[in-house]
């Protein structure tokens, strides 16, 4: 595979590859198929593999779950199906992190995106109903991935995420690997605002120093105004960003 000589991960023998356990493998690549990611798809920068849990029932009715022990509103995902959909990929990993989506997993940062990305791939169980029974997860070593503190009904969109911020930092997949470097959460900071043409819109006019062709004066302003929005709006950034200092 050839790779932007501008990048600094490491070459790879095959494609990142995100394996996804889906109840609707149907929903896939959804919004994943637009650019750039779909562009990087379609170019074999990165693979998509689902898999059915469904086609792992174990019986004819195709039964993917069942009530929770010790009783409980809803139904939860049952180990032995969910263990057998595991298995039927495990050979083709190659050492790539398991997860299930999950409000109660880790929760999915740019750094911890940047690590999955650098990793072979990744195997993103999608949960439905109320959870995933426990065992499957310790028998699996799977861990688990959060993309929010909110409940969706599904991980399927929540996979959607997690592919999409790893796919667009593999070489070849963003068309200027530059613009990766200025973004938000590099340096524990929000990006600065951006501004196009036209220069007057409804009367509002673009800030005089990003016209005047001084390239140190156009640094020294995005930097203030990126240390600006992040101390108004995420005291949390902002914290970790003076520590590192
Ligand atoms: N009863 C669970 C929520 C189940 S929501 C709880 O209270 O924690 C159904 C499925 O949606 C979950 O199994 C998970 O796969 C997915 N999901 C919901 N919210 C999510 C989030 N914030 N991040 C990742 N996955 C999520």
């Amino acid at each position: 595979m050839t790779q932007d000589a501008s990048e600094s991960m490491p070459a790879r023998a095959a494609p990142w590859c995100a394996r996804v356990l889906t109840l609707y493998p149907e929903v896939f690549p959804g919004p994943l198929g637009a650019a750039p990611a779909g562009r990087g798809l379609e170019a074999g920068l990165w693979r998509l593999e689902t898999v059915d849990i469904r086609c792992f029932a174990r019986d004819k009715h195709g039964t993917v779950d069942d009530h929770p022990f010790g009783g409980g509103a809803g139904m939860v995902m049952r180990p032995d199906v969910l263990a057998a959909a595991i298995d039927s990929v495990s050979q083709a990993e190659g050492g790539a992190p398991r997860f299930l989506l999950s409000p109660r997993g880790a929760p999915l940062t740019q750094e911890r995106v940047k690590a999955l990305a650098a990793a072979p791939g990744v195997m993103l169980i999608c949960g439905r109903f109320e959870g995933v029974d426990e065992r499957v997860l310790e028998g699996r070593g799977v861990s688990e991935l959060s993309v929010g503190d909110y409940v969706l009904s599904g991980g399927e969109i929540a996979a959607m995420a997690v592919i999409d911020a790893c796919v667009r930092l593999l070489p070849g997949v963003v068309g200027r690997p530059a613009s990766l470097e200025e973004e938000s959460f590099e340096d524990d900071l929000l990006e600065y605002p951006q501004y196009t043409r036209p220069r007057l819109f409804e009367g509002r006019a673009v800030p005089e120093v990003l016209l005047s062709g001084n390239h140190a004066a156009v640094r020294a302003w995005r930097r203030t105004q990126a240390e600006d929005v992040t101390r108004t709006r995420r005291a949390d950034l902002w914290a970790r960003h003076r520590t590192r200092r």
